[in-house]
């Protein structure tokens, strides 16, 4: 969705084998343009790979992802005659390059970012909670990795738009899913850029100097990697372990499977950042989720057979 007015353009979800799109206006200008055709289209793509909830934020990734690929297709199409702002062959509503011109954050949890915890309930009204708003950090990410640049005391190396779209793309379509938060949309783009160009490559280190850049932090290459998010992965983490309650109230355990020796096991906030950790040849853990903030958690074990993935939600 461009906007959230009732003269807004949007993809239109009731006719999912035959998607058909409502093109509108904002202020009585038609917004039938290349850029907002390629966000629409963007969203059905989204839709049928990622499954990106449209609402928190998992629904800004969707939304700058389908800015990303508008404006990737307005490249395309025009290609001397592109440009990192949405909809401005009709009326400008986004900039990729300076989302603050548009009342976007540039960076996570930045100025004009929107709180999700002060969102309880997304509906329309507050744009499923600031959808459009928190959008302008990947779109930033995206404009810092394909230009490069020094943004926020850091360094970005250019990678060209044609090689930030493939990593959005393969992020898009092997490891994101449909609660990815700005946690994961770093570790998916970060696999993605070894997947396609190799650990340590120019391109890993342009998306990860990016995401530093706009506050998501990430590790220095080398490092602990991307964190493989992709479901089969996730779902591969059920051979060795299991994690119950999950979501969690006051205890979690996690039982680990046999033949595995010793397991080196982090917990994993939102932002990358360590929680607990444990190396151990014990079969079941279980610790207090007293003093955790209530959310998503990654589960990391690395073992002698390779490293598993495993979500942990933790409401209070
Ligand atoms: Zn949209």
């Amino acid at each position: 969705m461009v906007g959230a007015s009732d003269d807004d353009v949007r993809y239109v979800h009731e006719a999912d084998n035959l998607p058909y799109y409502h093109i509108g206006s904002v202020n009585g200008i038609s917004m039938v343009t290349i850029d907002v055709i390629g966000h629409e289209i963007t969203h059905a793509l989204v839709k049928k790979t990622a499954g990106l909830i449209y609402q928190y934020e998992s629904g800004a990734l969707n939304e700058s992802i389908a800015d990303i690929m508008g404006t990737m297709l307005e490249r395309y199409m025009l290609p001397n005659n592109w440009n990192w702002t949405l909809g401005e062959d009709a009326v400008t509503i986004r900039d990729m390059r300076t989302p603050e011109i548009y009342s976007q954050p540039s960076r996570f949890e930045g100025p004009g970012w929107e709180s999700p915890g002060n969102c309880p309930f997304p509906f329309l009204g507050n744009d499923y909670c600031w959808v459009h708003t928190n959008s302008g950090v990947m779109n930033k990410w995206f404009h810092l990795v394909s230009t490069g640049g020094t943004f926020n005391g850091q360094n970005v190396n250019a990678i060209g738009p044609h090689a930030a779209q493939q990593i959005v793309y393969w992020a898009l379509a092997n490891y994101l899913q449909s609660q990815s938060t700005y946690s994961d949309a770093r570790w998916s783009t970060m696999a993605a850029a070894r997947d396609i160009y190799g650990e340590c490559s120019n391109e890993h280190r342009a998306v990860i100097a990016a995401w530093n850049a706009v506050n998501v932090i990430s590790p220095v290459c080398p490092g602990s990697g991307g964190r493989i998010a992709a479901e089969q992965i996730e779902n591969s983490a059920e051979s060795i372990m299991k994690v119950y309650p999950n979501p969690a109230t006051d205890f979690v355990t996690i039982q680990l499977f046999d033949p595995i020796t010793t397991v080196d096991l982090q917990l994993y906030d939102m932002t990358g950042k360590v929680i607990k950790a444990w190396n151990t040849k014990e079969s079941t853990i279980t610790f207090a989720t007293k003093g955790l903030v209530p959310g998503i958690y990654t589960l990391k074990a690395q073992t002698p057979k390779g490293i598993y993935t495993h979500k942990v939600i933790i409401n209070q």
